[in-house]
């Protein structure tokens, strides 16, 4: 069944798409149907506002990602960078750009996809807007959240003595899209080739259908942890690192030995002939969290699942430095995912 947008018109679709959203945070007054939507946030939380535009063939490749984890994903990766200023996201605007070649059921996807995001992280979608483009897909999210007037965090604030913590492993969503790329080529080459993923779950789930850390934020606040500084890991921990330490005016070295990396990572890394903590150092899009406590929760920070200590921030004119296994430094580098960067 494929129906054509045409059919519908913009406004058409937009109430097609938005149909039956009931809005469930306090926060948010009214939502789709007017000039604008209205926010009411009370006077003791700061509201933050985060933006992300995600295009066809730069940031996603439709020919192995389905277009409800694409919505899915969309969302959750704004939800995290609210999160990451130790915030709580409440609401979402979504804007589309669509070519000819999509239909009414695969925007249907791709919005069962992002209302699955919303309805599990209690976000409310109270606007956006839907225009043709001549060729692919564009998507323009922005995330409204708030945060305790006192309790905003910064990249800013890490200083000299502060521990270096992380949330979940590092590298997986990387290897993920490795696998999928190499499935891809695999597919062009042969017409009934299957692509093999067995084993590989892990890999393609933190690639396609990623979580923001809403769980680590919920336990910092019950253990009484503001961090000094905090950002959510998109482009890879050595350059997220770097961000930390030049706005905080700081220097870092962390321990290869302490990168925390799951065995489905390796075995891939092995596979593929790259060197692991390489990936995990610098593939994006684990949308973890990266953060600093002062020393003196050491032990509270020690005991909380699903964090790992991985160094410690120092004076600025030492550097930030990567101690390897055999003790040696070497200067940390940003080789982020940057799709400026890349020569396509
Ligand atoms: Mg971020």
């Amino acid at each position: 069944m494929r129906t054509e947008i045409a059919t519908l018109g913009e406004f058409g679709l937009i109430k097609h798409l938005t149909e039956g959203i009931k809005l469930e945070n306090e926060s948010s007054k009214y939502g789709v149907g007017d000039d604008a939507a209205v926010l009411s946030y009370p006077a003791d939380k700061q509201v933050l506002v985060t933006t992300d535009l995600l295009m066809e063939g730069v940031h996603f490749d439709l020919t192995y990602t389905p277009l409800k984890h694409l919505g899915y994903k969309a969302a959750v990766v704004n939800f995290s960078d609210i999160y990451a200023m130790n915030g709580t996201p409440k609401q979402i605007t979504v804007s589309l750009a669509l070519s000819k070649r999509f239909s009414v059921e695969d925007m249907d996807e791709f919005y069962a996809g992002l209302r699955l995001a919303c309805q599990q992280y209690k976000v409310d979608i109270v606007g956006g807007d839907t225009t043709s483009s001549l060729t692919g897909f564009a998507i323009s999210i922005t995330c409204i959240g708030e945060s305790d007037k006192d309790k905003v965090v910064y990249r800013n604030g890490a200083k000299d003595t502060d521990l270096i913590c992380v949330s979940g492993d590092l590298g997986a969503a990387y290897m993920g899209l490795q696998l999928l790329e190499r499935e891809k080529a695999v597919f062009k080459g042969e017409q009934d080739a299957q692509p093999d993923f067995s084993g590989k779950e892990y890999l393609l789930e933190r690639q396609l259908k990623p979580e923001a850390r809403k769980d680590i934020i919920e336990k910092l606040a019950t253990a009484n942890i503001v961090p000094t500084s905090m950002m959510d890991i998109s482009d890879g921990l050595s350059s997220e690192l770097l961000h930390i330490c030049t706005q905080s005016k700081a220097g870092c070295r962390v321990y290869e030995e302490h990168i925390p990396i799951d065995y489905q990572t390796a075995v891939m890394a092995e596979e593929f002939n790259m060197n692991l903590t390489t990936c995990a150092m610098n593939g994006g899009e684990d949308y973890e969290l990266l953060f600093t406590v002062p020393i003196a929760d050491h032990e509270k920070i020690s005991e909380m699942e699903g964090v790992r200590l991985i160094g410690h921030i120092t004076k600025p004119e030492l550097g930030c430095a990567l101690i390897t296994r055999d003790g040696q430094e070497f200067e940390l580098k940003a080789q982020g995912w940057n799709p400026l960067q890349e020569n396509k």
